[in-house]
């Protein structure tokens, strides 16, 4: 009699664990879906090179209208007055940002070299982290 009971309440904890484990695996999946999500926030995109240079807002010299230039080696024409520049006159132009290819924020950006260069070297976005560098050679 008692053997018998034994045998019913060890088949019940069996029972009850094939159904906890299920659950307790369907978990697992979950988790490890966040956590790859994280990692993959961790890593930014970035670019070098003049071809690669983020779209630009720069300054019109004759009437001081705001040009969106987008491609570094696209001339430079101003909506309003219609002046034209050249790519290579990006230098002579006021710049006043850079636009983030990722996320279309403002940069920041500046210049490693003032003396020697009239064109910003490096840009970051501070809200997804996209870098741009003039120059990958340079270190710092
Ligand atoms: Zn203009
Ligand atoms: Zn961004």
């Amino acid at each position: 009699m008692t053997g018998r009971i034994g045998l019913l309440l060890s088949k019940l904890v069996w029972v009850g664990e094939k159904v906890v484990s299920p659950l307790q695996r369907s978990d697992g999946p979950n988790k490890f879906r966040l956590s790859s999500m994280d990692t993959a926030t961790t890593t930014y995109e970035g670019d070098s090179g003049w071809a690669k240079r983020p779209p630009a807002t720069v300054e019109c010299e004759r009437c001081g209208a705001e040009i969106f230039h987008h491609s570094a080696w696209d001339d430079i024409d101003c909506p309003r007055c219609v002046a034209e520049y050249e790519p290579e006159s990006f230098g002579d132009l006021e710049l006043l940002y850079m636009t983030c290819p990722v996320c279309r924020s403002r940069m920041t950006h500046g210049r490693r070299h003032p003396k020697r260069f009239d064109i910003p070297q490096w840009a970051t976005c501070e809200r997804c982290r996209y870098h741009w560098e003039f120059d990958h050679s340079y270190g710092g």
